[in-house]
C-alpha cells in the first residue's frame, strides 16, 4: 500500500446537520466554490441526504468534496429510511461522518453500530469520519480518555488494517453548537491520546486526519489547526456561512501540516 503522508492535507469538513433548503445551499455551494480557489487544504461538505444531488451538480469542476451526516450499517435490502454506502457513493459522496453525539444521543448509536457504520462506509470507498468525544459529566469525572478510546477502540477492532483510511474528529459533546471551544492545548492532548492510539494499530497512523470539531469558527481555527496532532476541523454552525467557512479554510491552507 502507497504511504500518503507525505502529501497529507489538512480536511475542513462542513456539517450542515439538518439545516438547508435548495435555495440557500445554492447561494452557500457556490460561494464556497468560488473562494474555495487557490486553498491548499481539502474541503468538504456534510450535507443532508435529499441534497446529495444538488450539491453534487452545484461542486462539478470544484475541488469541494461532498460528504453525508450519516450512513447505514446495511449494504441493502428491508431497512426503511436507511441510505446504503453505495446509494451515497453514486452521488459522488467522499466522505460520512458516523458516530457524531447527536446521533449517538438522540438515536441510541452505540460503539459497535458505529464501527459497522464505518465499515460498511470503508467497504464503498467512501472515508468514515469517524466522532469520538466525552460529555461534560465524563470530563469533570477525569474520564475523558478512556471514553474517547473506547469509542475509538470498537472502529479500530472492527476495521482492522483499514483503520489507516478513515478520518477521525475529536468532538468535545459540550463543545458541540455551545461557544464553548476546548482550549488548543486541551484539544491537542486528547488528539496526541488518539494519534498513539492509532499508531499502535496500524503502520500508516499518520495519513489519518484527526479533525477537532466543537464552535471551531474563524476567530479560534487558526490556534487550533497549529496544534501538532489537529489536522483539521469539523464544523457545525460556522459551516453555513460563506465566509466564516472560507477562513477556516484560509486557517488550514497556511497552518503547518
Ligand atoms: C458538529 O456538529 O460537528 C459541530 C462541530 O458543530 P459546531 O461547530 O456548531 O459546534
Amino acid at each position: 500500500m502507497q504511504d500518503r503522508t507525505q502529501d497529507k492535507k489538512k480536511l475542513i469538513a462542513g456539517n450542515w446537520k439538518m439545516n438547508g433548503g435548495i435555495e440557500a445551499n445554492d447561494a452557500l455551494v457556490r460561494a464556497i466554490v468560488t473562494g474555495l480557489r487557490g486553498a491548499s487544504c481539502l474541503a468538504a461538505v456534510c450535507v443532508p441526504a435529499p441534497y446529495l444531488a444538488q450539491v453534487q451538480v452545484l461542486r462539478q469542476g470544484s475541488t469541494l468534496e461532498l460528504g453525508a451526516q450519516d450512513v447505514s450499517a446495511h449494504a441493502q435490502g428491508a431497512y426503511t429510511g436507511e441510505v446504503s454506502a453505495r446509494m451515497l457513493k453514486d452521488f459522488g459522496a467522499r466522505y460520512a461522518i458516523v458516530g457524531h453525539s447527536e446521533r449517538r444521543q438522540y438515536h441510541g448509536e452505540g460503539d459497535a453500530l458505529v464501527a459497522d457504520k464505518a465499515k460498511a462506509a470503508l467497504a464503498a470507498g467512501i472515508t468514515p469520519i469517524v466522532c469520538v468525544g466525552e460529555t461534560l459529566t465524563e470530563r469533570e469525572a477525569g474520564r475523558t480518555e478512556e471514553v474517547v478510546k473506547r469509542q475509538l477502540a470498537a472502529v479500530i477492532h472492527t476495521n482492522g488494517h483499514c483503520i489507516s483510511e478513515i478520518a477521525v474528529a475529536y468532538e468535545p459533546v459540550w463543545a458541540i453548537g455551545s461557544g464553548k471551544t476546548a482550549t488548543p492545548e486541551m484539544a491537542q492532548q486528547v488528539h496526541a491520546v488518539l494519534r498513539a492510539q492509532l499508531k499502535a494499530a496500524t503502520a500508516h497512523s499518520a495519513r489519518v486526519n484527526i479533525l477537532y470539531g466543537g464552535s471551531m469558527n474563524a476567530g479560534n481555527a487558526a490556534t487550533l489547526l497549529a496544534q501538532p496532532d489537529i489536522d483539521g476541523g469539523l464544523i457545525g454552525g460556522a459551516s453555513l456561512n460563506a465566509a466564516d467557512f472560507l477562513q477556516i479554510i484560509v486557517a488550514a491552507s497556511h497552518a503547518v501540516a
